[in-house]
């Protein structure tokens, strides 16, 4: 158990204590547009994602949530400070030392899924490892179709799976590659409460268990509670921290920050 702020700072919350975080934010800013019509999105945060960790990020729509995902995990740059992965300084590396970084280093879950419709549940699960020309590793990717319910419906199209089936290939399809952080925006946004709740479990799960890092965004307080800490924007800025999230904890944190 985590009992030390300062600790938590240090490390984003890793439960190994000393490790380096899975990834980091030091003095982030991402500014949109030029002149008067600019947007500040981020303004200034700085925050470490401990590895192994599950940490849910809250705040209201435009608080620069995805901005902070987004740039975090290198899918687009930030206007100032820095951001990395690892050791490794995003800022540092030419546009297709990222996208390589990106494909085996990151997994992403998506509210809208984002599965390609002409290929199988399988076909989309290893699609990220094929085009990094990496071949998946047999016994886990069993184990992970497995524990997600997905063995008999491999050979099926998106179309042919509920919304939740789709979620959990997705889910499959982030994980497969052992990333070193996976980033999910509101994966459970377009699912009924109880597919929701299997893959918040889910994700739970993987970060317990195997020690994944997840990083993903929320806007639902019980959803926010299947994490090991909530982080909380508004404005672009850090503006909260919880430690073991609970509903009633991270309401509590949302209205003081609305306050
Ligand atoms: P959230 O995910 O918390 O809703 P975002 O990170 O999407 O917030 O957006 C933060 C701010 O940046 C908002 O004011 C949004 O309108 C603006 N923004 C986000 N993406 C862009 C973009 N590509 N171009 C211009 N403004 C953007
Ligand atoms: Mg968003």
């Amino acid at each position: 158990m985590r009992t030390s702020s300062t600790q938590d700072e240090a490390t984003g919350g890793s439960p190994a204590g000393t490790a380096v975080p899975a990834a980091r934010l030091v003095g982030a800013v991402k500014t949109y547009g030029t002149g008067p019509g600019a947007v500040r999105a981020l303004d200034g945060v700085d925050v470490a994602f401990g590895a192994g960790a599950f940490t849910a990020v809250m705040g209201p729509s435009g608080s620069g949530k995805s901005t902070l995902l987004h740039c975090g995990v290198g899918l687009d740059r930030l206007t100032e400070g820095r951001a990395l992965i690892g050791e490794t300084d995003l800022g540092a590396l030419r546009d297709r030392e990222l996208t390589l970084l990106r494909r085996t280093r990151v997994g992403f879950v998506f509210q809208a899924f984002n599965l390609i419709p002409s290929l199988s549940a399988l076909e989309n699960i290893t699609l990220p490892l094929d085009l990094a020309g990496r071949a998946p590793d047999r016994g886990f990717l069993d184990e992970l179709v497995g524990s997600l319910g997905l063995s008999s419906r491999l050979s099926h199209r998106p179309s042919e799976l509920s919304g939740g089936q789709q979620q959990r290939v997705a889910l499959a399809r982030a994980l497969l590659g052992r990333p070193d952080i996976v980033f999910a925006d509101e994966p459970t946004g377009n699912l009924d409460s109880r597919a929701g709740a299997e893959v918040l479990a889910f994700l739970r799960h993987a970060a317990r268990e195997r020690g994944q890092t997840i990083v993903m965004v929320t806007h639902d307080p019980v959803a926010a509670a299947y994490a090991d800490r909530a982080v909380f924007l508004a404005d672009g800025r850090l503006a909260g921290d919880l430690a073991a999230p609970t509903r009633e904890s991270v309401l509590a944190e949302l209205q003081r920050a609305a306050a």
